[in-house]
């Protein structure tokens, strides 16, 4: 049980989907998750498409839901990216899981703030899977997923202005859940600067 927080462009959903793959659990980014809800037209996907299209905080009880519903179905463990984003989720996560809250590791990717902006405008994601990559990868393989073949595009929300929305958001209401972590001695702190595979190694010789 692993829950992965960084703030945005930390390269999270990168290395979440690594670290799934390494140890054989499930990979949920909520964040993906709805959007997809959106683009599939669902009941819950309409109601929080007004909030991802203006780059605002989805409320808890929706996000809450889809997490509950998600992790009763991850019987071999999971990765969680992009849950808890604020203190009270988190604290929602632990009732969730107790008695086992006490072996969740949370791990904080940090990114100096200055590289982030320029990583979010190169976003690429892939329409059929969760792969994400940048603008020079993308060009590499001709705009189609080197994973499934599908489809590279830039997020509907990757725009400067909601990316800044989303760093004060960070700031804001994830670095507490860090805090909150820290205190139950369950906070691990990772550096997200340099090559993927580099990235990776420190993560996994980290929970090691
Ligand atoms: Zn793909």
């Amino acid at each position: 049980m692993i829950v992965l927080l960084g703030p945005p462009a930390s390269g999270k959903g990168t290395q979440g989907r690594l670290l799934a793959e390494a140890q054989g659990c499930s990979y949920l980014s909520t964040g993906r998750r709805l959007r997809v809800e959106v683009a599939d037209d669902t009941s819950r996907g309409r109601l929080v498409k007004k909030f991802l299209e203006e780059g605002q905080y989805v409320p808890d009880h929706l996000v809450v839901d889809l997490v509950n519903e998600w992790i009763g179905q991850a019987t071999k463990g999971w990765v969680l990216d992009g849950f808890p984003r604020t203190l009270s989720q988190a604290e929602e996560l632990d009732r969730i899981l107790a008695p086992e809250a006490s072996s969740l590791k949370a791990i904080l990717l940090d990114v100096d703030f200055s590289e982030l902006e320029s990583r979010v405008v190169g976003r690429r994601e892939c329409k059929g899977c969760s792969w994400t990559g940048n603008v020079t990868e993308a060009s590499e393989t001709d705009g189609k997923c080197p994973d499934c073949g599908g489809l590279l595009h830039r997020r509907f929300d990757d725009i400067p202005e909601n990316f800044r929305k989303r760093l004060k958001e960070f700031e804001d209401l994830t670095l507490p859940v860090a805090s909150y972590y820290e205190k139950s001695k369950r906070l691990f702190k990772v550096c997200g600067v340099g090559k993927q595979e580099n990235v990776f190694e420190r993560l996994q010789s980290t929970l090691r």
